[in-house]
């Protein structure tokens, strides 16, 4: 049997003593990213009201949807700047 543990057990321990320290690991969007502890490895993401969330399988679905569509946004709002220079 083999145990499935997300990080050495030291690490937890240092976390749950100092707290975690998180880095952003992902810009979603422009107000939605993504954090990762630095020692942990857990993983934090910004919610639909502004505040910090444990990132779950739901939430990674929603960021995926969520950056595609800023990044769409991004590049269309980069060609009408760009066709307008033109003009
Ligand atoms: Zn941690």
């Amino acid at each position: 049997m083999k145990k499935n543990t997300s990080a050495p057990a030291p690490l937890k321990l240092y976390c749950s003593i100092f707290g975690h320290r998180y880095e952003v690991s992902k810009k979603v969007t422009f107000h939605v990213k993504e954090y990762t502890c630095k020692c942990c490895k857990k993983q934090l993401t910004t919610n639909s009201n502004g505040n910090l969330t444990e990132l779950t399988p739901k939430f990674q679905e929603i960021n995926s949807i969520l950056e595609e569509m800023y990044m769409r946004r991004s590049v269309r709002s980069q060609e009408k700047s760009l066709s307008s220079s033109i003009c």
